[in-house]
């Protein structure tokens, strides 16, 4: 473990547990037999897939039947959403927010290439759904409603068994992208009408390269990868097993501690969240604190770019994001937040911090001495920031 790193970007990825590499580890070395095989060498190793399977439903409230393992988030959600369309040919309408992750929103892109109508939902200045317009969009021509459960830059969690209910009422599907809430927030597949739920294991301490999607038990699913018979036939492909098996100990172990994480988790976060809001002016926080993942914040420290601040920050060794990892890299601003129409000035100024199980108050205690300094400097530095400090009387 590199203890070195002050690491609050667990919305990007997050470590391997060591319990998870321990159980991952026999499976990269001694039984790397294939579970299809005829062999006992190779046969054995299935049993271990079935057991993963188990532990991962039992987090989700779902039966092991109702999981296919898939390699990341990003296949579980085309998956989904491409099933419902090819199963049902006269509904040719998707309705997503507009604040989805791109392995939703570029899918929607090319549906629309392909002619298919996607209606975007709009989400308010907190990022909350505005479910009135939702509503109005699902209609009988409606294939499949996708909303996730919560946001990767804002923490927000969405209504999303109501909004199930909703696209039901018409005959619609609905899928909700999970990857952010699974192992951080308590879900219980069986108490909801969810009919696609997807995951992946690098956001809750399992390796990168591995998800599921969870298809409701029968319902009729059209295969994304065709090939083999793995996946009881609906998804082809060689079993990832060390990853299989590392997600189903993840989620174990995500079901084990949940509650008492959470409530740390979320002090930690609350701390730290505070802390600069007091101590750094103009700063604000994105989203909707009511209904909150409990690890995330994002702050924008208006008059400043994000990434001029990520780069102080990584001289400290600490580790945050602006925007989702996906779309930094680039400057422009986060999808998300302009659809919460956040002003221009704090548009560019957002930093995502979001913690886990291993952060401690030392590491918050200690961007809390170095952020605020450097937000003073590039503000000074910014002609933009000097000047609005000025018209608002201070130094
Ligand atoms: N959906 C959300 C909300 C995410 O945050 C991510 C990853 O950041 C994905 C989907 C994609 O998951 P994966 O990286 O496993 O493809």
């Amino acid at each position: 473990m590199n203890k070195n790193v002050v690491y609050v970007d667990n919305n990007a990825t997050t470590r391997v547990a060591p319990e998870v590499l321990d159980a991952m580890m026999p499976f990269l070395t001694d039984f790397y037999g294939n579970p299809s095989s005829i062999h006992t060498f190779g046969g054995q190793v299935h049993k271990h897939i079935e057991n993963a399977r188990a532990q991962l439903a039992a987090l989700i409230g779902a039966e092991p039947s109702e999981t296919i393992f898939t390699s990341c988030g990003t296949e579980s959600d085309n998956a989904a959403i491409l099933s419902a369309l090819e199963n049902d040919l006269r509904r040719r309408r998707v309705v997503a927010t507009r604040v989805e992750h791109p392995a939703v929103l570029s899918l929607c892109k090319v549906l629309q290439q392909k002619g298919y109508h996607v209606d975007y939902v709009p989400v308010n200045n907190k990022g909350q759904v505005c479910l009135d317009a939702l509503c109005r969009m699902v209609t009988d021509d409606t294939a499949i409603v996708s909303v996730m459960w919560a946001n990767n830059e804002t923490g927000n969690v969405y209504p999303v068994q109501e909004i199930a209910e909703i696209a039901h009422q018409h005959g619609a599907l609905f899928h909700t992208d999970a990857v952010q809430a699974v192992g951080k927030v308590p879900i219980d597949l069986k108490k909801t009408r969810i009919d696609f739920l997807s995951l992946s294991g690098h956001k809750l301490h399992a390796p990168k390269g591995i998800g599921a999607l969870y298809v409701r038990r029968g319902l009729k699913f059209n295969q994304f990868l065709i090939g083999g018979h793995q996946e009881y036939g609906l998804r082809a492909g060689t079993e990832n097993v060390s990853g299989i098996v590392a997600l189903g100990r993840a989620a174990q172990l995500a079901a084990q501690h949940m509650d008492e994480e959470r409530t740390r988790v979320a002090a930690l976060r609350d701390y730290l969240e505070t802390g600069l809001l007091k101590s750094c002016p103009d700063a604000r926080v994105n989203g909707n604190p009511a209904s909150r993942l409990p690890n995330t914040t994002n702050i924008s420290f208006e008059f400043i770019e994000g990434e001029a601040i990520l780069l102080r920050l990584n001289e400290f060794n600490v580790a945050a994001s602006s925007g989702s990892a996906c779309t930094s890299g680039s400057l422009e601003p986060s999808h998300v937040l302009r659809a919460m129409g956040v002003p221009q000035t704090a548009m560019h100024g957002s930093i995502r911090f979001s913690l886990c199980r291993y952060n401690t108050k030392e590491e918050m205690d200690l961007i809390l001495e170095k952020l605020p300094p450097i937000v003073r400097l590039l503000r000074e530095l910014s002609p933009y920031g000097r000047e609005t400090a000025k018209s608002h009387g201070r130094p």
